[in-house]
C-alpha cells in the first residue's frame, strides 16, 4: 500500500525487521536511528529489495533532531500515517552507583522521545484525516530483574502515555496503542559488524509457554496487525507478545 511510515530505532534489532517488514507491505518506511551505519545499512537493504526507505539521522530524545526527522519525511513523503516508537536503550548499574545523569538519559530517550515523536508527528496526521502510533514498551513495565529502575519506569510511563495519547487524539481519528514484547532475540538483526547467532539453550525456549524465545518478526507482526483495518476498534490498549511469560506463576 501507499502508507508513509516512520520508525524509531529502525537501523537495528526490532525495529530493522520492523521497518523491512512494513517495506515488503510496499510501505514508504523512514528509518530514524542514532547509529548512521545501521541506519544506512537497512536503507540500502531496503532498497536493494525495491523498497521505498529514507534513512534519517536522529537522536529521539533532542527536539531539534525530531523537528528535521517530521521536516524531512513531509518533504520526501508529503504525509505520515505511522509512526512507530520503538527506539529504546537500557542501563547500567544499581540503585547505589547509577548517577542521576544514567536515569535522565533512559528516561529521556525511551519516555520524552517517545512522547516528543507522537507530537511533532500528530499534526500531521490530525491534517492528513488520522493515523496510527504504535509505542514499544516492555514487560517490565509490569515485572523486574534487579537493577532496571530507569528502563522499567521509562516502560511504565510509555503504558499511560499510550492511554493519555490515546484519548487526547481519538478526536483527530488516530489511534495509539502499545507493544510490550517479552525475550526477544535481535542477535541477528544487528547491523553486520556486530550481527552474531544468538547462543540459546533448550531451556532458555522452553521456559517459556509458547516454547521458544521471541524473535522480531513475532512483534513486527503485531505491529501489521494493530495498523490494519481489522484493528480500527483497538485503541489505548498494551498488546503483550511474550510467549506467555508474564502469566506464567513460578514457584521454586
Ligand atoms: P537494539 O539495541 O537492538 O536496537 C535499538 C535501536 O535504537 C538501535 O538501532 C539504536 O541505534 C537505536 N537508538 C538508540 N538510542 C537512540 C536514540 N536516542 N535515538 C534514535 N535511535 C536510537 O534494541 P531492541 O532489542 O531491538 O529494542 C527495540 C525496542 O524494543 C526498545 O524500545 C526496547 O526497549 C524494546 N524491547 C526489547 C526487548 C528485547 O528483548 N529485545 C524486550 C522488550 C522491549
Amino acid at each position: 500500500n501507499d502508507k508513509v511510515v516512520i520508525v524509531t530505532g529502525g537501523g537495528q534489532g526490532i525495529g530493522r525487521c520492523i521497518a523491512q517488514t512494513f517495506a515488503e507491505k510496499g510501505a514508504k518506511v523512514v528509518i530514524a536511528d542514532i547509529d548512521d551505519e545501521a541506519g544506512i545499512e537497512n536503507e540500502k537493504y531496503i532498497k536493494s529489495k525495491g523498497g521505498d526507505c529514507l534513512f534519517v539521522h536522529t537522536d529521539v530524545s533532542l527536539e531539534e533532531d525530531v523537528r528535521n526527522l517530521v521536516d524531512k519525511t513531509i518533504k520526501t513523503y508529503g504525509k505520515i500515517d505511522i509512526l512507530i516508537n520503538n527506539a529504546g536503550i537500557g542501563s547500567g548499574g544499581t540503585i547505589y552507583t547509577r548517577p542521576m545523569e544514567e536515569w535522565d538519559r533512559v528516561i529521556n530517550v525511551n519516555l520524552r522521545g517517545t512522547y516528543m515523536c507522537s507530537k511533532y508527528v500528530a499534526p500531521h496526521m490530525r491534517d492528513n484525516g488520522g493515523g496510527v502510533i504504535i509505542n514499544i514498551a516492555s514487560t517490565r513495565a509490569f515485572m523486574s530483574e534487579p537493577h532496571t529502575e530507569p528502563y522499567s519506569a521509562s516502560k511504565g510511563g510509555i503504558i499511560a502515555l499510550t492511554h493519555s495519547l490515546a484519548i487526547s487524539l481519538s478526536y483527530d481519528k488516530i489511534r495509539v496503542n502499545s507493544i510490550s514484547p517479552g525475550w526477544i532475540e535481535v542477535s541477528e538483526w544487528k547491523k553486520s559488524r556486530e550481527a552474531k547467532k544468538p547462543q540459546l539453550t533448550e531451556e532458555d525456549h522452553l521456559q517459556h509457554p509458547a516454547g521458544r524465545v521471541g524473535k522480531p518478526e513475532d512483534v513486527a507482526n503485531a505491529c501489521l496487525f494493530l495498523c490494519s483495518e481489522e484493528a480500527s476498534f483497538i485503541t489505548g490498549a498494551n498488546l503483550i507478545v511474550d510467549g506467555g511469560m508474564t502469566v506464567k506463576m513460578i514457584y521454586v
